[in-house]
């Protein structure tokens, strides 16, 4: 396919944040309610994994750059100052803004990160449907009202337990869902009254700047959200080290989290990282769906999902029927530009990474495994793989695949296939194919993850229901109304009741005394009268 269908859709709507230079988009970023340069008018190229080619440019930020933009979030606190419901209108408004730019927003994803134009569609409808429940998420900002009775130390007092705003958050997001995990962060963190800055991916930073000038277009207070680009080196470790953030609201990589753990001191954080999700398919289980499943688990944009089930423990018994069928699906699945509507499986996101993939398969090959499909990689792109008889010492038995492999190991019965799970360092998520729900049970209760799904594959969708990782996999918990406990925090107000007439104290502990002087006078009586009638 040609190059000109490369270029992004960009209508007039967006104008301001970029210039065109050499018939491409130059992006600004947001600092301070200005669309701006980095210092020095630094760039960095974005390219499209489609073909490699240089779509846009970026600006390079700087130290100084973040210091701004971190400055502009704690003098700019007007989204605290707006009622709540005026906050829901801002998001509302958006809502709909995106809806009028969904094509824009869809092309632009399927450019900057590879992805067929159905999934770049689910990820801006995901992002809408995000800014339609923040009512439902707004909820969760509210507290307790706690009766100091219950305790000697605390009656005549009452307290309210309230949750408030941490200050500034620091959004740093990746490259596979680049629009949808953004505001994932964004709307919680600016409903519940933060000011934010956000770091998106340098492989594909387009599709949040253009999120970012949707709520500045839908009346977002200037000031409280800006966006800073550049290297994750430079821009993430000075927002991550900047003593005015609060906190640290990160997705991506297991290394990368660790690494932002060990420089952000006491700030509070919360870390979505890698995973490594496991199907385990007892021999109970229905084996049609199983296939399915686990292929769509696979493959569904090329792998790269912290969701994705990136092993397949199927029992011995039912192994060899379920690895036919799961051939037989895998094959269907049609492999090559995503421009072309019929391909199911694009690139991944740059060569780098289909080289890190194919060292991961050859691994597991020269350690036994058997290549039942694909295993081969031009560029960015990498075909559709089927590996069984991967052996537990290979690589990607262990390590997250991030790519279109669906990779096979045969653990004799369940309990191996439960010991091979837990082993595992991540625990994001997994997922369990049975017909027999005691079973199910047994093994939902003992995998060590976030989150195990039944007959199906592992999705986060818009996040209706709470995840997030334990062990290797992270910290905290993403979701509807649950990322607002995360960016918010508890403040405990103590009302002595005394000076109202209300202050208790003194009347219970009498009246306690004397009930219990009473039950205690009777007790003596009642021994004396037995002790005489005896
Ligand atoms: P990554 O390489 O860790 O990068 C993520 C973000 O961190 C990027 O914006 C990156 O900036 C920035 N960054 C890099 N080094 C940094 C540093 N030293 N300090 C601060 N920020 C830094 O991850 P990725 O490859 O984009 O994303 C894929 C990973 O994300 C996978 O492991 C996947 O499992 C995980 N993920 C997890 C979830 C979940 O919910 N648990 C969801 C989606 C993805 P640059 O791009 O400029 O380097």
């Amino acid at each position: 396919m040609e190059n000109n269908n490369l270029k992004l859709p960009l209508s007039s709507f967006f104008d301001g944040m970029f210039n065109i230079n050499d018939g491409i988009p130059h992006f600004k970023m947001l600092i301070d309610g200005k669309w701006k340069e980095a210092i020095g008018g630094l760039q960095f190229d974005v390219h499209t994994p489609i073909n490699g080619s240089v779509i846009a440019k970026a600006p390079m930020a700087q130290k100084i750059d973040v210091n701004s933009a971190v400055t502009a979030a704690q003098e700019n606190r007007g989204i605290r100052e707006l009622p709540g419901i005026e906050r829901i209108d801002i998001f509302n408004c958006a809502a709909g803004l995106m809806e009028l730019h969904k094509d824009e927003f869809a092309r632009v994803l399927q450019i900057e990160a590879g992805k067929s134009i159905k999934d770049a569609q689910g990820e801006v409808e995901a992002t809408v449907q995000r800014l339609k429940l923040t009512m439902a998420e707004a909820k969760r900002i509210s507290g307790d009202y706690m009766p100091g009775d219950w305790s000697h130390d605390a009656a005549g007092k009452m307290a309210l337990v309230i949750r408030e705003p941490i200050g500034i958050v620091a959004v740093i997001s990746p490259f596979n869902y680049p629009l949808f995990i953004a505001s994932t962060k964004i709307i919680p963190a600016l409903l519940a009254g933060n000011s934010v800055v956000v770091k998106p991916s340098s492989f594909n930073p387009i599709s949040a700047l253009l999120f970012v000038r949707v709520l500045e277009a839908s009346g977002m207070p200037e000031g409280c959200l800006n966006i800073v680009t550049g290297k994750g080196e430079e821009v993430g470790d000075a927002l991550v080290k900047h003593e005015r953030v609060g906190m640290i609201n990160f997705t991506g990589s297991t290394p990368t989290g660790k690494a932002i753990a060990q420089m952000a001191g006491m700030k509070k954080l919360h870390l979505e990282l890698g995973g490594k999700g496991y199907a385990l398919v007892l021999d109970d289980a229905d084996l049609d769906l199983a296939a399915e499943k686990c292929v769509f688990g696979s493959f569904k944009f090329s792998g790269q999902r912290c969701d994705a089930i990136s092993a397949v423990l199927a029992v011995e018994s039912i192994a060899d029927d379920l690895c036919d069928k799961i051939v037989r699906e895998a094959d269907r699945w049609k492999f090559g530009d995503p421009r072309d509507e019929s391909v199911m499986v694009g690139p991944v996101i740059n060569q780098a990474a289909a080289m890190r993939i194919h060292g991961m398969v050859t691994d597991a090959i020269e350690k036994g495994a058997r290549l039942l499909l694909g295993g081969r990689f031009q560029g960015s792109y990498y075909e559709p793989t089927v590996l069984d008889h991967v052996p537990i010492s290979s690589v990607i038995s262990q390590e997250e695949t991030f790519g279109p492999v669906v990779a096979i190991l045969r653990p004799k019965d369940e309990d191996e296939a439960l010991r091979i799970a837990r082993q595992s360092k991540y625990g994001l998520e997994s997922c369990v194919f049975s017909r027999d729900f005691y079973r199910i049970w047994r093994i939902a209760k003992r995998l060590e993850c976030g989150e195990v799904t039944v007959n199906d594959y592992p999705s986060h969708g818009v996040g209706y229901f709470p995840f997030g990782g334990i062990k290797d996999s992270g910290i905290g918990r993403e979701g509807i109304g649950y990322s607002i406990d995360e960016m918010t925090n508890l403040k405990t107000v103590v009302f002595n009741l005394e000076a109202g007439g209300l202050g208790k104290r003194e009347q219970a502990v009498s009246a306690c005394k004397t009930v219990a002087s009473k039950n205690q006078k009777a007790g003596t009586e009642k021994t004396e009268k037995r002790s005489e009638e005896e």
